[in-house]
């Protein structure tokens, strides 16, 4: 294996996404720190990258032994006082700017001189987290998808003080654990939440007004606009409570009513259900 483009790598927040930033991370050569507050869900973001190691080692699309590699290049800990050298920094917290302002605070603190400090945030302004620390050359938006380990992109976001350098070390090093970096710049929900959230949001007015049933709303965007999956299926899928997070961002941050949540994805969340992680949103799993 080459060099990794970054060799230390910390990722804050072990839930849907911070486990897949680590395992691909990982296994591409990274030493990986990952962190969440939660030790029980800091373990069962370690149990899903197992997972999803091993059945890439039953799909023969590596070796155990590089598995067993990437998992060793893996350490776990509970709190950002952990951090020593690392070159980059990926966040991957709840998106909600109180938090992530916090954990941008205490990065400021502990990460080295130097060290590149990105957020995975959906849709809250990198300027105003880069405007938390005193480095705000060095704050970037590292948008990843869902699931991290498969989908190509990485919607790369320049902060209003974000340096060339920096974006130039983070588009080369996306290119360097396999991904496709798309380079955008600071508006709420820059490129990919500003377009997609919107539709999922449209297609839960569709279901609350009865305009088609579940299935059916599913089935026109999959077969009619040959999307490989139906909006309910893909806010399922992103969670529920993250969707309302971004719209209210994008509601209030472009300040247009044509953002505003629809009222059933509010009493879903307020009801827990969130989708796949919770077992039940507008479909049910095992
Ligand atoms: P999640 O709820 O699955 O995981 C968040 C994790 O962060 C939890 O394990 C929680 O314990 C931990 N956490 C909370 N506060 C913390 C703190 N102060 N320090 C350390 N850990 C903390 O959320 P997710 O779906 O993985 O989303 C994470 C981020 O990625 C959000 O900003 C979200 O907008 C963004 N994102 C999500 C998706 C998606 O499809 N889910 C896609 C792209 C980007």
């Amino acid at each position: 294996m080459t060099d990794p483009y970054f060799a230390k790598v910390a990722v804050i927040g072990a839930g849907t996404m911070g486990n897949g930033i680590a395992q691909v991370f990982a296994t591409t050569g990274s030493q990986v720190l990952l962190v969440d507050l939660d030790p029980s869900a800091l373990e069962r973001g370690f149990a899903a990258i197992e997972k999803s190691l091993a059945r890439l080692v039953a799909k023969e699309r590596i070796s155990q032994t590089d598995a067993d590699a990437s998992l060793s290049r893996i350490t776990r800990a509970t709190a950002l006082a952990d951090i020593t050298d690392e070159d980059l920094v990926v966040e991957a917290v709840v998106e909600k700017p109180e938090v992530k302002a916090a954990v941008f605070r205490e990065l400021d603190q502990v990460c080295k001189k130097g060290a590149l400090l990105a957020t995975n945030t959906s849709s809250i302004s990198i300027t105003e987290i880069a405007a938390v620390t005193s480095r705000p050359e060095n704050v970037i938006g590292m948008h990843f998808m869902n699931p991290v380990p498969i989908m190509k992109l990485v919607e790369v976001i320049r902060g209003h003080r974000t340096s060339d350098e920096t974006t130039q070390a983070v588009m080369e090093g996306s290119r360097a654990i396999g991904k496709t970096p798309v380079e955008a710049n600071d508006y709420p929900g820059f490129v990919s939440n500003r377009v997609l959230m919107p539709m999922i949001n449209e297609a839960i007015f569709c279901l609350m007004e009865g305009v088609a049933d579940r299935d059916g709303i599913d089935t026109v965007m999959k077969l009619g606009m040959a999307h490989p999956m139906g909006p309910l299926t893909l806010a399922d899928l992103i969670g529920l409570d993250v969707c309302l997070d971004i719209l209210e961002v994008l509601h209030q941050g472009l300040g247009d009513d044509k953002y505003r949540p629809c009222p059933l994805l509010r009493r879903m969340v307020a009801a827990g259900d969130l989708g796949r992680k919770s077992g039940r949103g507008f479909y049910t799993y095992e």
